[in-house]
């Protein structure tokens, strides 16, 4: 016994690419982007058209960005895989969702969404089902794979768009959808619980300062291993407990280790490094 198919399209199960046409038709047609043609090639400000949202996608209008080192890396050609010029980088995006596909129905027009590297995944691979869709081999990455961030309009697979709640900063967010939720997933994935001691390097970089003040949130002692200079007022203004400075200290590890075995008097070994 068969089903019958909808005859409408606007069913909201639509085999069909169907877009909320009535949002969209108040979009303009064109948008500027920051593009360039060939790797290491110049990158230009250019009007080119605001894509249409296919079924699974939401269309966000991009209000901040954040500058990753992995557009540099993308933009010389140091990512294996086809590319498809013009090309638009950035994978760091906070704005409003302004047109969806007929599929979509985790976000409605008009809420705030976020534009993170994974920008869609199959869903169905043997890690996707793991829940390790950043290791889907289908993966779609933002601004390689698809137009990024660094235009008006941009499209992400609307099961891959975080959800930002109203009332936050959305300039302080951009960053945090590539170089925060990388060392928070890291953070969780350590298993260093509340009141333990978790070794963060590089904790006076981008990444790092992030993850210091997320182990400080989540309960953890922070030893801070980083380059010196004036890396230590830096890393204890944002929380660290420790600072092993890698410039002078003669041997990194035994240094940490001392800082640990301080640390199981009080709470208990060092249960992890960042
Ligand atoms: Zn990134
Ligand atoms: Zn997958």
């Amino acid at each position: 016994m068969f089903k019958k198919l909808p005859t409408t399209l606007n069913h909201p199960k639509t085999l069909f690419p169907i877009v909320h046409h009535r949002f969209l038709s108040t979009l303009p047609k064109f948008q500027k982007a920051q593009v360039y043609d060939r790797f290491n090639g110049p990158i230009e400000l250019r009007e080119i058209p605001v894509p249409i949202p296919g079924p699974n996608d939401i269309l966000i209008n991009v209000k901040y960005s954040g500058v990753c080192h992995t557009d540099l890396h993308v933009w010389k050609g140091e990512f294996p895989g086809a590319v498809e010029f013009p090309l638009v980088g950035g994978h760091e995006g906070v704005g409003y969702v302004v047109a969806k596909g007929s599929h979509v129905t985790n976000f409605e027009i008009g809420e705030q969404a976020g534009i993170k590297w994974i920008n869609g995944t199959c869903l169905c691979c043997e890690m996707c089902k793991k829940g390790f869709e950043p290791n889907c081999s289908n993966a779609e990455n933002s601004g390689l794979h698809r137009n990024g961030t660094f235009q008006e309009f941009a499209l992400v697979k609307a099961t891959e768009a975080p959800k930002i709640p109203d009332g936050v900063d959305l300039a302080k967010v951009a960053p945090i959808l590539c170089a925060g939720v990388t060392v928070y997933r890291g953070l969780k994935e350590s298993n260093v619980r509340p009141g333990e001691i978790i070794a963060i390097n590089g904790a006076g970089g981008g990444l790092g300062s992030l993850a210091i003040q997320y182990a400080k949130a989540m309960g953890m002692e922070v030893i801070a291993v980083c380059k010196g200079l004036n890396q230590e007022e830096h890393v204890k203004r944002l929380g660290a407990d420790h600072f092993v400075d890698v410039d002078t200290s003669e041997d990194v590890v035994k240094e940490v280790i001392e800082v640990r075995f301080f640390g199981v008097w009080r709470y208990g070994p060092t249960k992890g490094v960042l």
